[in-house]
C-alpha cells in the first residue's frame, strides 16, 4: 500500500466575534440545514444578485475548497466532482466542461471569494435559496447532515465487533468550514498557528504521527487519549476527534513550518477501496482538540481501538456487508427514473428527437412489466413530461427506504461514430446490481456492448441502496438513433431491465 503525503494550507480558528453584527441593517445569514453558519464574510447583494462566500458554503457541504493566489482561481472538489472558478471570469469548468456564471465570482477586501447563489445551487449539489425578508440564505445538502442530533444519519458507524467502536453523536460537520484549511491570505486575523504564547491549557496528550497501513489507520500518542467518532454523508467522511490532544512538535508528516499556515494537513492515499485521504487539524484551542478526516468514497465501517500500551489509536475501516436489500413488508421498493423531462431534453438525437421521450418511454414499460408482481412496489420519479431535479430524484429513493434505483438514460458523443450501451454504477455496493442490468438489459438490447462503468453520477452516487444507471444506446450515432425510437428494442430493454430487476432480487 503506497501512500503520499501533501499538504494542505491552513489555520486555525476565527470565530466570528459578536461585534461584527452591528444593529443597524442586518448582517445576512447563512444557514445550512437548519443550522446557521457564522461565515467570517456574510452572504452580500450586489447589483441585486445574491453573492455567497464559496470556501464556507463548500466547506460544510463536504467540499475541499483550494484557493490558487496568484491566479486567483478557486478549485472546489468533492469525490471525482471538480468545479474550477476563477475571480473576474464568467466561466467556470466542472468536471472539465465549461460552464458559465451570471456573475463572476468577486474577492472582498477581506480577500474572501464571492460566488452567485445561483451557481452554487445549480452546480454543488445542493439546493440553495435567498429568503429576501429574513435577509437569509438557506441551503440544503443532499445528505441533510446538518440535522439535529445528525451528523451519523449515513447510519452504520461502528463495526460491531466490540470494542471501542465509537459514534460521538457528530456535530453535524466536520468543521472544514468553521475551522482550520483557510488560505492564508483569506485567513485575516488567524490565532493560532503555533504562536509564540504557550497553550492556556495543557493537552492531555500529543499525537506523534498519522499512517495508513492496510485498512488501517494509526495515530501514534504520548499521553491519555479518549478519541470520539462520528459518520457523516454526502460525501462520505469517518471523523475522529481527539479532545485534549495537540500535534507533537515532531508530527509526521510534518506540518508546515511556517507558524502562519496553522496546524493542517492532510495525507493523500491511494489504492484502498474506499479511504481517499486523511485530513487533520487543530480543530478546537479550549480545549485543544485534534480532527482527523477520512474522506471516504463510500460508505464504510469503522472500529476505534485505542492500544494505551502501544500508544496508538487504530482506527480501523470494514467493507459494509454486501447484503441482498432486505424486503419491507414483504415487498421491495423499485424506484424506476426516466431520465431528464420537461424542460430538459437530455440528448437531442441526430434526426432532431429527445432523450427525454426514449427515457420514459423504457420506463413505463418495464413498470408495466413489474407492476403486476405483488412483491414489488414500483415508484417512479416522473410518469410524464415533467423535470424532477436530481436531488429530487435521489431524496426520494432514499426517503422512502426503496431496495433499488434503476435510472434509464440514452447517450450522445460529439464523435457520431461512437456507439453501444453502458451500465453505470458510482458506489460499490452497486456493482452486483450493475452485472445483473449489464447480463440481462445489454444482451437483451443487443447492442455494442461498452460494459459496465463506475462513474460518478448524482443519482447512482447519492442514493443508498444499490442504484444503476442504464445508457441504452447512443442518439448521436444515427444507426441507434433509428433502433432506439423502435418498439422493438424499447421492448427488448424493457423486458430485460425487468428480468435484471426479479433476479437481482431473488424473485424469478
Ligand atoms: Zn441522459
Amino acid at each position: 500500500m503506497k501512500y503520499w503525503v501533501s499538504l494542505l494550507f491552513v489555520v486555525s480558528m476565527l470565530f466570528m466575534t459578536a461585534g461584527l453584527a452591528s444593529a443597524a441593517t442586518p448582517v445576512p445569514k447563512l444557514v445550512l440545514d437548519g443550522k446557521e453558519l457564522a461565515p467570517e464574510e456574510p452572504p452580500a447583494l450586489i447589483n441585486s444578485r445574491v453573492m455567497l462566500p464559496v470556501r464556507v458554503v463548500g466547506e460544510n457541504l463536504g467540499y475541499i475548497v483550494d484557493y490558487e493566489k496568484t491566479k486567483k482561481v478557486v478549485t472546489v472538489k468533492s469525490g471525482s466532482t471538480t468545479i474550477v472558478m476563477t475571480v473576474g471570469s464568467k466561466t467556470a469548468t466542472v468536471d472539465g466542461k465549461k460552464v458559465a456564471i451570471e456573475a463572476p465570482p468577486l474577492l472582498t477586501k477581506s480577500g474572501r471569494t464571492m460566488v452567485p447563489l445561483r451557481f452554487i445551487n445549480d452546480n454543488f449539489g445542493a439546493t440553495v435559496y435567498w429568503d429576501n425578508a429574513a435577509k437569509t440564505a438557506f441551503i440544503y445538502s443532499a445528505s441533510g447532515e446538518g440535522n439535529p442530533g445528525g451528523g451519523d444519519n449515513g447510519g452504520a458507524g461502528s463495526g460491531g465487533n466490540g470494542g471501542g467502536t465509537g459514534n460521538g453523536g457528530g456535530t453535524g460537520s466536520d468543521g472544514g468550514g468553521l475551522i482550520g484549511v483557510v488560505d492564508p491570505d483569506e485567513g485575516g486575523g488567524a490565532t493560532d498557528g503555533g504562536s509564540v504564547t504557550p497553550p492556556t491549557d495543557t493537552p492531555a496528550s500529543v499525537i506523534h504521527s498519522v499512517r495508513f497501513d492496510g485498512d488501517t489507520i494509526v495515530l501514534k500518542y504520548d499521553g491519555a487519549v479518549a478519541p470520539t467518532a462520528s459518520v457523516l454523508t454526502g460525501p462520505d467522511r469517518i471523523v475522529v476527534d481527539l479532545p485534549g490532544s495537540d500535534f507533537a512538535s515532531d508530527f509526521d508528516p510534518a506540518l508546515p513550518a511556517d507558524p502562519a499556515l496553522g496546524k493542517t494537513g492532510e495525507l493523500a492515499v491511494s489504492g484502498h477501496a474506499a479511504l481517499q485521504k486523511i485530513r487533520y487539524s487543530l480543530y478546537a484551542d479550549k480545549p485543544k482538540t485534534l480532527r482527523f478526516v477520512l474522506d471516504m468514497s463510500q460508505k464504510w465501517n469503522y472500529e476505534i481501538q485505542n492500544d494505551t500500551a502501544a500508544g496508538e489509536v487504530k482506527i480501523l475501516l470494514k467493507q459494509p456487508d454486501q447484503q441482498q436489500p432486505q424486503p419491507g413488508n414483504g415487498t421491495y421498493t423499485v424506484v424506476l427514473d426516466a431520465g431528464h423531462g420537461g424542460s430538459d431534453p437530455g440528448a437531442i438525437s441526430v434526426g432532431g428527437k429527445s432523450e427525454k421521450t426514449f427515457n420514459l418511454s423504457v420506463i413505463l414499460k418495464v413498470q408495466a412489466l413489474l407492476a403486476g408482481d405483488p412483491r414489488l412496489n414500483i415508484v417512479l420519479t416522473r410518469s410524464g413530461d415533467t423535470f424532477p431535479s436530481l436531488s429530487d430524484r435521489y431524496n426520494l429513493a432514499n426517503s422512502i427506504g426503496a431496495n433499488l434505483f434503476l435510472s434509464v438514460h440514452a447517450n450522445s458523443n460529439p464523435k457520431n461514430t461512437i456507439k453501444g450501451t453502458e451500465v453505470y454504477y458510482s458506489r460499490d455496493a452497486s456493482l452486483a446490481f450493475a452485472n445483473v442490468v449489464h447480463q440481462y438489459a445489454t444482451t437483451a438490447g443487443g447492442l455494442q456492448d461498452r460494459g459496465v462503468l463506475k462513474k460518478s453520477l448524482a443519482v447512482t452516487r447519492e442514493t443508498v441502496m444499490p442504484a444503476v444507471l442504464f445508457e441504452a444506446g447512443y442518439l448521436s450515432n444515427s444507426d441507434e438513433e433509428k433502433v432506439l425510437f423502435t418498439e422493438d428494442f424499447q421492448n427488448r430493454v424493457a423486458a430485460g431491465l425487468a428480468q435484471a430487476v426479479k433476479a437481482y432480487l431473488n424473485l424469478t
